[in-house]
C-alpha cells in the first residue's frame, strides 16, 4: 500500500488527546487539557440557540470572510481594547477555531523553502504544519523556571530566508505574557529581516495580576507585518464551537484567505451570530472572566504549593507548571503525568510535548478553567497519593 503524507504521519497522536484517553480509562480529574468545564456565559449561549431557530441564514453558507455582523464585531473589538482600524472587507477573516487560522496562515504564507522562527516550548499544531506547508523551521527555546526569551539565539534563528515567526503571548504552556520590551525586540527583527509574524493571542482576554496584553501588531511599524489570531473558545469558555478570527493587512489577508476557502470556506453561521453578540459586550464581563480564572490560578497553586510541587509563576492563559523534583518522583515528565494518572487519579500534561527534543523533562501543565470542587478535589487526591 502506497503511504499517506509522510510530514503529517510522522507526528503521533497529539498529547492532548492522548492525555484525555488515560484519564478516561482511570476515571481521573482531568487537568490537562485547557477545557473549561462551564458552558459559557448563557447569554452568549442563548444567542446561537435563538439564531438556529430564527432560521433563515443562520442554517446556511455563510459569506467566505464570516458574516459581516461577527466581522464588524471583530472590528469593534480590537478597535477597542487594542486601537487597532480594521477593514471589515478585507481586512478581518472568521476561521474555525484559531487552529484553522494557524493552518490557513502557514499554507496561505508560506512558500516551499521559507524559513519559519518557531518559539519553544510550541503548540502542537504549529510544527506540523508548518512542515506541511513547506517551511524550514528555526526553532528556539525558552526554558522553564523562568522562561526568558533567549534574544541572541532569536536574532542568530532570522536570515534573508525568513518568513515568519510565531509569536504565542500569552503563551501557552509558560503563562508568559510577552513585555513590550521583547515585543519591541520581536518588531525590531521582522523590520531588519522583512519579515511576518502570525501571533497567536488566543488567550487574549486571560491575562493576571494586572498584566496587559498587547498584540504585536499594535507595535509602529507592526500593522502590516503581522496577522493576529484570536479565539471565540477561550474568550467565552466554548472551546468545542471552534470560532476564531484572523485580522491583518489586506496584502496578507489576501493570502491568508484563498487557504481558508479551500479548507473550509466557512464555518457554522448561529456560532457566529453567537459570538458576534458576546464581543459586543461590556468591558466588565471580559474582566470578570480573568478575575474568575486568577482566583482559580491561586486556589490551584496555592494546592499544589502545600504538597510540595513548585509551582512556576503564569500571569496569564489556563495553565500552571510545575517543578515535581521536590516531590522526590526520579522518572521523566512523561512518566510523572502516566504515574498521577493511574496512581492518584489526575491528569496533567508533560511540557516536554511543547519540545521537539532537549532537557526540559522534569515539569508538569496543570490547567485550573475547572470548577473549584475539581480543583481541590485533585489536590486532595494529589496529596493523598504523595503523602
Ligand atoms: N493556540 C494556542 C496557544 C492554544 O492553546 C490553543 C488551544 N486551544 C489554540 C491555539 C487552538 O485554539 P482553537 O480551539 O480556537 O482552535
Ligand atoms: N489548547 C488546548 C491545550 O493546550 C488543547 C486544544 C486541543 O486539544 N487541540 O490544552
Amino acid at each position: 500500500m502506497k503511504p499517506g503524507n509522510t510530514v503529517l504521519s510522522s507526528f503521533g497522536t497529539t498529547v492532548f488527546q492522548r492525555v484525555n484517553s488515560l484519564a478516561a480509562e482511570h476515571g481521573a480529574l482531568n487537568l490537562g487539557q485547557g477545557a473549561p468545564d462551564e458552558d459559557g456565559p448563557p447569554d452568549v449561549v442563548e444567542a446561537a440557540v435563538r439564531a438556529l431557530q430564527e432560521g433563515g441564514d443562520a442554517n446556511q453558507y455563510p459569506p467566505l470572510l464570516g458574516l459581516s455582523e461577527l466581522r464588524r464585531a471583530i472590528a469593534r473589538h480590537d478597535a477597542r481594547f487594542y486601537g487597532l482600524d480594521l477593514d471589515l472587507d478585507g481586512e478581518v477573516l472568521v476561521t474555525s477555531g484559531a487552529t484553522e487560522a494557524l493552518a490557513s496562515c502557514f499554507l496561505g504564507l508560506i512558500e516551499p523553502g521559507d524559513e519559519v522562527v518557531l518559539i519553544e516550548p510550541l503548540y502542537d499544531s504549529y510544527l506540523p504544519m508548518v512542515l506541511r506547508s513547506g517551511g524550514v523551521p528555526k526553532p528556539v527555546r525558552m526554558e522553564p523556571p523562568g522562561w526568558d526569551l533567549p534574544r541572541e539565539a532569536l536574532a542568530a534563528a532570522f536570515s534573508e530566508r525568513t518568513k515568519l515567526i510565531v509569536l504565542n503571548s500569552p503563551h501557552n504552556p509558560a503563562g508568559k505574557v510577552f513585555d513590550a520590551d521583547e515585543l519591541a525586540f520581536v518588531a525590531g527583527l521582522l523590520e531588519r529581516f522583512d519579515a511576518y509574524a502570525v501571533c497567536d493571542e488566543v488567550y487574549e482576554h486571560l491575562v493576571f495580576d494586572g498584566a496587559e496584553h498587547t498584540p504585536l501588531m499594535t507595535l509602529p511599524g507592526m500593522r502590516d507585518r503581522c496577522v493576529r489570531i484570536g479565539s471565540a473558545g477561550k474568550t467565552f469558555s466554548v472551546t468545542g464551537w471552534k470560532i476564531g478570527y484572523a485580522v491583518g493587512c489586506p496584502r496578507l489577508m489576501t493570502a491568508v484567505v484563498k487557504a481558508h476557502q479551500f479548507l473550509l470556506f466557512t464555518v457554522a453561521p448561529n456560532l457566529q451570530k453567537a459570538v458576534a453578540y458576546g464581543l459586543g459586550k461590556d468591558d466588565a464581563s471580559f474582566r470578570a472572566l480573568a478575575d474568575r480564572m486568577q482566583a482559580k490560578r491561586d486556589r490551584l497553586a496555592a494546592g499544589l504549593g502545600g504538597i510540595g510541587l513548585e509551582v512556576l509563576s503564569s500571569r496569564g492563559t489556563y495553565f500552571l507548571t510545575v517543578d515535581f523534583r521536590p516531590l522526590g518522583f526520579t522518572g521523566d515528565d512523561e512518566a510523572f503525568c502516566r504515574h498521577i494518572t493511574v496512581e492518584a487519579g489526575v491528569a496533567a500534561v508533560p511540557v516536554s510535548a511543547f519540545y521537539q527534543e532537549g532537557d526540559v523533562d522534569h515539569f508538569a501543565r496543570f490547567c485550573f478553567c475547572k470548577h473549584d470542587d475539581v480543583l481541590d478535589g485533585a489536590v486532595e487526591r494529589l496529596a493523598r497519593h504523595f503523602g
